[in-house]
């Protein structure tokens, strides 16, 4: 079969009950398959389930427990964790099942179904569910890992309106987990350590309509783009949820003109209330916008507030979570990755607290943190990048007061950093379910909390 182990080629023979496709190394599609959002480092697994359903998402468990398989799960590939080298990948892309309950307010997602699909569906009804900035990001693996949406200063993290879990655990069995289950606390914040989450029960919120947008200024306005969103973010009731980015804007034609070939500084806001327009005059008043894109809009525009970029590519991040948010600390990285630094790279603040800091049951860690700060660089051949994200890891390090799982990808989803994404209570609790869920640590291939010994 063309496969690297014995183990491996009896295995294939025996996911033959699969309903799904399989794919092994070499295969058509194997590629397609492992490869999504984040093109650097994909997995290279020894074998592929493209599950359907949750039957085969148990099957594929039961077979890598019976061969000693770690196992790796995706659907879109924008959160990859560092890549598996061999095991087997469960891939839930073809699970897009979607309802959506109007009278109950809530929705039920299937492992993978993107934000879009239910951003639309629930919109449909006149509700909203807490997603973030990008449609095209799995919400079942952004649930788990927290989830800091765009109403998220007003609601709270994702995670804290799930109803219900069906997950495949180490064992093999598919279960339904609810509030008050060991397994649901953990599963919400630990994620993929503690099973296959085959599809969420989430609550949607009343919103059909935002005050939200976009306002781009040039580069000679970023020092007090900075200074005027950090002193204006502290004061803002928690119906705003805002942050900012710095790009350098390449001069090509897929960017709206009036940005290409500058350094700009992007604000970006999503407001639930009548008064958006009062609310912001003090962004507004630093000066002209190259575009300004702040109105009234439904949710479901909602995407066009921060306008992610929907194509896959490589990429390298550093983020940090910060208590508090002071002028050295923005002046720091104005120096490190602002317009004329030598270094181009994508700088992003997003204003958290509100509600995400209220105690909720599940696992989420770092509630308390007030800003989050990433640095990202897309990998182009012959550009290094590694000392920048050292110099932005040094200058953040000593101000960090911790991580947020969902911002952690690639080459920083190490051990320490997971660690940093919780309190050290909240960390060996999970450390000591793991141990009782997943003894042998099959879930490895992820965001990784080792058992407790
Ligand atoms: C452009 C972009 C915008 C983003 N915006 C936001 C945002 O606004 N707010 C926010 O909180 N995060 C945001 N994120 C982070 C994002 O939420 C995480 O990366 C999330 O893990 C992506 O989920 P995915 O299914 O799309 O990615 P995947 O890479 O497919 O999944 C990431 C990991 O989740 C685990 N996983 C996936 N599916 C399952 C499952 N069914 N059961 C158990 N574990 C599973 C696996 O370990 C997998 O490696 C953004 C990321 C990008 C790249």
């Amino acid at each position: 079969m063309g496969v690297g182990s014995e183990n491996v080629q009896e295995g294939v023979a025996m996911l033959d009950t699969i309903e799904g496709p399989v794919f092994e190394p070499g295969a058509d599609g194997y590629d397609d398959e492992r490869t999504g959002f984040q093109t650097a480092d994909p997995h290279r697994p020894s074998v592929i389930v493209g599950a359907v359903n949750a039957d085969d998402v148990a099957a594929a468990v039961r077979h890598a427990a019976e061969h000693g398989l770690p196992v790796a799960v995706q659907n879109t590939g924008h959160g990859l964790p560092l890549a598996a080298a061999g095991g087997l990948l469960i891939s839930t892309r073809r699970m897009t099942g979607l309802r959506v309950d109007p009278e109950a307010r809530t929705a039920w997602i299937e492992a993978g179904v993107r934000w879009g699909q239910v951003v639309e569906e629930a919109g449909k009804h006149g509700l909203a569910p807490l997603s973030g900035s990008s449609p095209g990001v799995g919400a079942v693996s952004y649930t788990l890992g927290g989830g800091v949406g765009l109403l998220s200063r007003l609601y709270g993290y994702a995670a804290d309106q799930v109803r219900s879990i069906d997950v495949v655990t180490a064992d093999g069995r598919a279960r339904h987990v609810t509030p008050g289950d060991d397994l649901f606390w953990a599963l919400l914040g630990g994620r993929a350590n503690f099973g296959v989450v085959t599809s969420l029960e989430i609550g949607l919120v009343p919103v059909a309509r935002l005050y939200g947008g976009g306002l781009y200024f040039d580069a000679e306005q970023v020092p007090a783009v900075l200074e005027v969103w950090r002193t204006w973010s502290a004061t803002v009731p928690d119906a705003m949820t805002s942050s900012v980015a710095l790009m350098p804007v390449p001069d090509i034609p897929v960017f709206p003109a009036p940005l290409r070939g500058r350094h700009v500084a992007h604000v970006r806001i999503a407001y639930v209330g009548d008064d958006g327009e009062r609310l912001i005059a003090p962004l507004r008043a630093i000066g002209p916008r190259l575009i300004d894109t702040v109105d009234e809009m439904p949710y479901t525009a909602s995407a066009t507030i921060h306008n992610e970029p929907p194509v896959p590519m490589a990429y390298h991040a550093t983020n940090v979570v910060l208590n508090e948010l002071d002028a050295e600390t923005v002046g720091d990285l104005l120096g490190l990755v602002g317009p004329g630094a030598p270094d181009r790279a994508i700088l992003e603040i997003r204003h958290l607290g509100g509600a995400m800091a209220k105690p909720a049951p599940n696992a989420v860690g770092n509630r308390g943190a007030r800003y989050l700060v990433g640095v990202l660089s897309k990998l182009d051949p012959g550009v290094s990048v590694e000392a920048l994200h050292d110099r932005v890891g040094d200058t953040l390090g000593a101000k960090a007061s911790g991580r947020l799982l969902n911002f952690l990808f690639g080459a920083n989803a190490t051990p320490e950093e997971v660690r940093a994404s919780y309190e050290p209570e909240i960390y060996r609790r999970l450390a000591e379910l793991k141990a009782a869920y997943d003894p042998s640590n099959m879930f490895r291939l992820n965001h990784n909390i080792p058992p407790a010994r």
